[in-house]
């Protein structure tokens, strides 16, 4: 079996697992803000857990806030920064942000602010000059900035650090939407000098439902969820103390694995350029532009990729297509659209995400499954 949506979700990592083995026998088990013994024994595990968190990210203890994952983090910073009394009124995204991005922004729209939405190139990369030109035409407008540092469907690594320069010039919050790429390649929360990050526990391999909002400045943050205090009143209610241990030994586990990166990323090129000599007419989105190590996102023109992603998993290799279905047409995804890909190779893609510790054979198995695919459904296609 091949798991190859490591993008789309994580299996709990082989270390995390081990853990919870030892711990669920261990203990203890009890509310991490009640003052009893046994409280706060529960404390210290997830303070060490957040401090833990805090080495691997390159960030201070305080900046580390727990919460469900990415998409509340996002939804926080939105809320922080959007509820003050804000007279500027100019929202920034771009138009491959995922919808925890966009859909937000679009509910502010709602209240009155206007949200716009950067173009990105045929690489798949966000338009720095356009992003430029309107911080220049907009200047002393714009409320905050929301970018991803890597897109989830194909891999393409953002300049979100040349874009976070222009937004601490002109003093505009940055949320940098780092959920895939946090755990992809090495991030240092502290050296990248960003408002706002996010991370999403089980896009590493911990448990589903626990995250972190990393913050420049926790104390000028304004929480989303008030409730009792917690997370020093940035992040109300009981935190889920052994789903924020998980994150400390998912996260351990993979900065052990950053130096697989570059046989990865041979390997990944190997299997592209594989295919692209079977079939010539197979294309690679954003093959040019730099990419997360473990992401390919590849399209046979005229094949739906809902009929490869079955045709793999007959062969027990998961994958997924992104694209939505209507009236069963399969049709291109957002992303591809924004980077002006057509319908005939929108409609082709397959996304395959493996994780930093997936073994290089993979790629030797996976050619040799999607050329069988692909000759199989080109047959099928052509009566
Ligand atoms: N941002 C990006 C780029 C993502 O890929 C995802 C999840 O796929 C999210 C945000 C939301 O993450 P979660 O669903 O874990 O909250």
């Amino acid at each position: 079996m091949i798991y190859a949506d490591y993008n789309g979700s994580a299996p709990l990592s082989n270390e995390v697992r081990q853990y919870l083995l030892k711990r669920f026998d261990k203990g203890p088990f009890a509310n991490p803000n009640a003052i009893h013994y046994l409280g706060v024994k529960t404390l210290m595990g997830m303070e060490n857990a957040r401090s833990a968190c805090a080495k691997v990210l390159g960030a201070d203890f305080d900046q580390i806030i727990f919460n469900s994952g990415a998409t509340e983090g996002i939804s926080t910073v939105f809320h922080s920064v959007l509820s003050n009394e804000n007279q500027k009124k100019i929202i920034i995204i771009s138009g491959i942000e995922h919808s925890a991005v966009t859909n937000t922004a679009h509910y502010y729209a709602s209240r009155g602010f206007i949200v716009k939405t950067l173009p990105v190139n045929s690489d798949g990369r966000v338009d720095l000059e356009c992003f430029a030109q309107w911080l220049k035409l907009e200047t002393g407008n714009i409320a905050m900035v929301a970018i991803m540092a890597a897109n989830n469907e194909t891999g393409v690594i953002q300049p979100y650090q040349e874009i976070n320069t222009l937004c601490l010039e002109d003093n505009i919050p940055f949320l940098c939407d780092t959920t895939q790429y946090i755990g992809k390649t090495p991030f240092n929360f502290k050296e990248s000098n960003l408002d706002y990050a996010v991370c999403s526990g089980h896009k590493l391999g911990a448990m589903t439902g626990t995250g972190i909002l990393l913050v420049k400045n926790p104390e000028k943050l304004n929480p989303l969820i008030i409730g009792g205090g917690q997370e020093k009143g940035h992040r109300g209610g009981t935190q889920n103390y052994l789903g924020n241990e998980t994150l400390a030994v998912a996260l351990a586990t993979i900065e052990k694995n950053f130096d697989n990166i570059s046989a990865l990323t041979k390997k990944r090129m190997e299997f592209e350029a594989a295919l692209k000599l079977a079939f010539p007419c197979v294309v690679i989105i954003g093959e040019k532009a730099p990419r997360l190590a473990t992401t390919t996102y590849i399209s046979y023109p005229g094949i739906h990729g809902q009929a490869v992603q079955i045709e793999l998993e007959s062969l027990d290799i998961f994958v997924t297509t992104s694209s939505a279905c209507s009236d069963n047409m399969p049709i291109t995804s957002k992303v591809l659209k924004a980077m002006g890909i057509s319908d005939d190779i929108g409609r082709g893609v397959v996304r395959i995400s493996l994780c930093l510790n997936s073994p290089l054979e993979y790629y030797d198995q996976l050619t040799d499954a999607l050329i069988k695919s692909y000759r199989k459904l080109n047959k099928v296609n052509s009566f």
